[in-house]
Order: structure tokens, then C-alpha cells, then sequence
């Protein structure tokens, strides 16, 4: 089956390249190639691309273009931001805070730093994934240089209110870092107004190439070099850059962002449409993360003892692509962390799928899709399973 023929609804994992993006990145693996670094015309050219596309992400985001450094994507920027925070400021203390819902990038990266003497604190979040700004107050201590709370999370959707927690962690002296992975892009996201001192962000998540983001890091923000070498990235990211990914990225940045209030909206109805369809027929369903405060295309939905990746192997073989937690963890069959952490039920979390719409979505496509996935559930019950 080919693409055409597929209805992907797993635009939290993974989003096509943007045709604007492609074109623009063409050039720049082929006729204007080279080194940003090179003195001679061909480099300047690259160079001067490189410097574009930082200014166009810069202004996306209310930043700088000096606070805004490329990486290879979401888990490099979220190792960094941890990782140079801590070690620049190995001498004021040794703990860090964070949510329990984090997506690995973050979680598996404390669980190294613990190795090494840093002592993490994992908050709690409500049973629509929010985290309470008291539960953070408590928890900051003197010696807490760090708190990293994710933007909006990719399972459930749930967006948090950064700027309230952002506030308590200064006020008590800690730096704060956001993986807004999942937000950039799709919902309206200023450095400024969320009070940030590092925000994290990958270009697939927003129809850009694969393999590249950045992290935006405020000036003055204490934080070491995350790879050692040459001078790119202001000294503090070593390696030749990614330049068509970098002019991809950006590109397809400026382009949600100029279509942020349609997409938003469009998926936002998509959403409700889909849950409708489905609440009309299945009554025993659970939807996920909190109802206002979500991303606009997200759907986490709950069928009580069905086996979600049974549904998910289904539905791909009748073309319609899904998750079950998040993707990047698809070959761990343990119950998400994520949905453990809102205090759902194993029989619940068994049978989550994650369906999450995308701009190039259509209506007939989510109509089909519907259905396919009331089908699907329907021979499930017939074969014996609780409906
Ligand atoms: N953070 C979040 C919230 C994500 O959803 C993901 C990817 O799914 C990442 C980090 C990792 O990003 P990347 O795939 O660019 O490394």
C-alpha cells in the first residue's frame, strides 16, 4: 500500500517535509553546497543562510538570533539544556526537578545524571496531566538549579502553564528549561511570554527534515558547551551545521506560524469531530489529558480492555496509522509512564491509542478513519473481547 493510499494520523510522531521546505533546501545539497566555516564566496553564501534561517526562527519565538543554536533534534536539545545547566553550575548545587510525564529525552538523561551525584525530583501531575505550581514550590530547595517541564506533552496533549511554574523556579533562584517538542509550530509559542531560560524544539514535529532543532538558550544563561570542538554555534555546539536542514527547518517554522490560527483551528474541530464519531457508536471510551488546555490536533483515547497494539496492527493493515504511547518508545510494551502517572487504570493503558491529525489531514480521510477504527473494535468484541 502505497502513501497515497494511507491514512496517517500520527502527526505527534513524525510529519511529512514540507514541499516549501524541500525546494528550499535543495539548493544547499547541491549546486550553493559548502562549508559555513569556508572563507571563500561559496562559504559566505552558506554561512549567510545559516544566519537567515536563525533570524527567522529567532523572531518565530520571540528570541534573539544569538539565543537560538542548532542541534540534531528534540533529545539532543533536552540533553543539552539538562546537562550544560548542571554541569555550569556543578558548584550551587546538584538538584533538578522535573514532571513524571517527560518524554524520555529528559528522563533518561536525569537517570544518567543521577550517576554522577545529581539528585532529581519527579512531580506529580493531576489526572488531566497537569502540573500543580504547589507541588513545585515544595519541592525547589536551595541547591535546585534546575527545573525542566515540558510544554505540552506527547501522549495526552496536555499543556501546561509554564509561565506560573517558570516564575517559582525563580523566584526560588532555579533555571527553567521547556521541551516545547511537541508545541512549536502548533501553538503559539514566545520565549518571553512563557518567561523561559531554555526552550527545546525539533524541526519533524513541524513538516521540517528530519534530524535537526534547536535550543534556545536566553543570554547570560549559565550552560556549558555541549560538543567540543570548532567554533560553530558560538562555540558551544562543535560540527559543521546541517545547513539545508537548518534552511528546511526554518521554512517550515515561518510557515506554521504564518498559518498557526487556521491549523489550530481546523484541528481543533478534527479532533472533536473524530471524538464525536467514535462516542457516537462506543460508549465504554476514555479520552486522555486535559479537555481545554491540549494541543489542537490530539486525541488520547482510552477502549477498557481492548489491547491497543492489537488495534494498532489492525489498523494498519487497513491502511490507518496510529500509536499506542509515544513512538519514539514503540518497542517497549510496558505500560507508558505517562499514562501511569494521571493514575489510569492497566486495563485502560492497555488500550490507549494516540491519534493525532496533521494539516494535510481531510475530512473524508478522518471520516474513514472513523469508521475503519469502529470496524475494527466491533470485530474485536465479536472475537470475545469486552466491549
Ligand atoms: N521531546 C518530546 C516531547 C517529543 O515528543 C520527542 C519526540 O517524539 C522528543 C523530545 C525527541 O525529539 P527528536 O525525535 O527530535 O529527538
Amino acid at each position: 500500500m502505497g502513501n497515497k493510499e494511507r491514512i496517517y494520523l500520527d502527526y505527534a510522531a513524525t510529519t511529512p517535509l514540507l514541499p516549501e521546505a524541500l525546494e528550499a533546501m535543495l539548493p544547499y545539497l547541491q549546486g550553493d553546497f559548502g562549508n559555513p566555516s569556508s572563507l571563500y564566496g561559496r562559504g559566505v553564501v552558506v554561512r549567510k543562510a545559516v544566519e537567515k534561517a536563525r533570524q527567522a526562527i529567532s523572531a518565530c519565538i520571540g528570541a534573539k538570533p544569538e539565543e537560538v543554536f542548532f542541534t540534531s533534534g528534540g533529545t539532543e536539545s533536552d540533553n543539552w539544556a539538562l546537562e550544560g545547566v548542571a554541569r555550569a553550575l556543578r558548584s550551587q548545587g546538584k538538584h533538578i526537578i522535573v514532571s513524571s510525564i517527560e518524554h524520555h529525552a529528559i528522563l533518561n538523561c536525569c537517570q544518567a545524571m543521577k550517576k554522577y551525584g545529581y539528585e532529581i525530583t519527579y512531580l506529580p501531575v493531576t489526572a488531566t496531566g497537569r502540573v500543580e505550581v504547589a507541588d513545585l514550590a515544595a519541592a525547589l530547595r536551595p541547591d535546585t538549579v534546575l527545573v525542566s517541564i515540558m510544554l505540552a506533552n506527547n501522549e495526552i496533549g496536555t499543556i501546561q502553564d509554564i509561565s506560573a511554574l517558570a516564575k517559582i523556579a525563580h523566584k526560588h533562584g532555579a533555571l527553567f528549561h521547556t521541551d516545547a517538542v511537541q508545541a512549536v509550530g502548533h501553538i503559539p509559542v514566545n520565549v518571553k511570554r512563557l518567561g523561559v531560560d531554555l526552550l527545546s524544539a525539533s524541526a519533524h514535529k513541524f513538516n521540517g527534515p528530519q534530524g535537526c532543532g534547536f535550543l534556545y538558550v536566553k543570554a547570560g544563561t549559565a550552560i556549558a558547551p555541549f560538543h567540543l570542538g570548532g567554533q560553530q554555534e558560538y562555540g558551544m555546539r562543535a560540527g559543521t551545521e546541517n545547513v539545508a536542514a537548518i534552511v528546511g527547518m526554518a521554512t517550515a517554522l515561518e510557515r506554521h506560524i504564518s498559518n498557526l490560527d487556521f491549523e489550530q483551528r481546523k484541528l481543533r474541530s478534527f479532533a472533536k469531530r473524530f471524538q464525536e464519531l467514535i462516542t457516537r457508536k462506543k460508549k465504554e471510551v476514555v479520552f486522555n489529558g486535559d479537555i481545554q488546555k491540549r494541543l489542537p490536533g490530539h486525541i488520547s483515547v482510552s477502549f477498557p480492555g481492548y489491547d491497543g497494539e492489537a488495534l494498532l496492527h489492525l489498523l494498519d493493515l487497513k491502511g490507518v496509522c496510529v500509536s499506542t504511547g509515544a513512538a519514539c518508545n514503540s518497542k517497549n510494551t510496558e505500560i507508558s509512564h505517562v499514562l501511569k502517572a494521571i493514575g489510569l487504570q492497566e486495563d485502560s493503558a492497555r488500550g490507549t491509542l494516540r491519534i493525532t491529525f496533521g494539516e494535510e489531514n481531510t475530512l473524508q480521510e478522518l471520516i474513514s478513519a472513523g469508521e475503519i477504527l469502529l470496524s475494527v473494535l466491533a470485530k474485536f468484541s465479536e472475537r470475545g473481547h469486552k466491549e
